[in-house]
């Protein structure tokens, strides 16, 4: 079971991810992180990127693409992936077709996590993440406060803010998931690939949710 997760700005791409992750052992691909460790090479790519993301706009396709395919044929295909934060455009999704036909594997289903610009804009202003494990935080969510606050649960690391989690920026990306990643659900639902779910209830009810449309749920 391959999945793709798409949804505005701060829906909780990567909290269920991470769930996934540790709960059914599913491969987490997020184009936001392998950007980030793009940026943390500190080469003139990663400064470029850097500002990129900084205003909140999208990565050129063809570098996102290249990441993203280079990732897939890294890891073990025999495990279950997510793939979160790609494909955002109809072009991208073209482009993913190709990879996956070249690989032989197929994505069995397209998860849209949908909530309100609002709630997504309290989230991101409440937003902090572990820079080391990756683990998102949140202050304005009692279920995803770190035990100490400023300091990660997992691995003891101090919790940052991104530097996209702005109110500019996440007007940005707002605008683009409007204009770029929404004409994705048209896209999906012809293909009888896509699932839409609400994402403002709690995390617990979400993944829940999330768990009985995979028909993952063991216990
Ligand atoms: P995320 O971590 O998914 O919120 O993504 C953070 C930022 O990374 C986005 O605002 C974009 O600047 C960039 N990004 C993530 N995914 C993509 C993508 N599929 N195409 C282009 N840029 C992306």
């Amino acid at each position: 079971m391959n999945i793709i997760f798409i949804a505005p700005p701060a829906a909780g791409k990567g909290t269920y991810s991470s769930l996934l992750k540790t709960k059914y052992n599913f491969t987490h691909i997020s184009a936001g992180d392998v950007l980030r460790e793009v940026v943390n090479t500190g080469t003139p790519l990663g400064e470029e990127v850097n500002k990129i993301m900084k205003r909140g706009e999208m990565i050129n396709d063809e570098i996102i693409c290249k990441l993203i395919e280079s990732k897939l044929t890294q890891i073990d295909l025999s495990k279950p992936f997510m793939l979160d934060g790609f494909p955002r455009k109809i072009n991208q999704a073209l482009e993913l077709e190709k990879i996956l036909n070249n690989l032989k594997i197929n994505v069995d289903k397209v998860i849209f996590i949908n909530i309100t610009k609002e709630t997504g804009l309290k989230r991101i202003l409440g937003r902090i993440t572990c820079p080391v494990c990756k683990r998102i935080y949140n202050l304005e969510n009692p279920e995803l406060t770190p035990k100490n606050i400023g300091v990660c649960d997992d691995c003891s690391t101090e919790l940052t803010g991104r530097k996209d989690d702005t109110k500019e920026a996440y007007e940005t990306r707002y605008d683009i998931y409007m204009n770029e990643t929404l004409p994705l659900i048209e896209y999906y639902k012809g293909h009888d690939k896509l699932v839409e779910i609400d994402g403002s209830g709690t995390v617990e009810e979400v993944f829940e949710n999330i768990e009985n449309i995979l028909g993952v749920k063991n216990d």
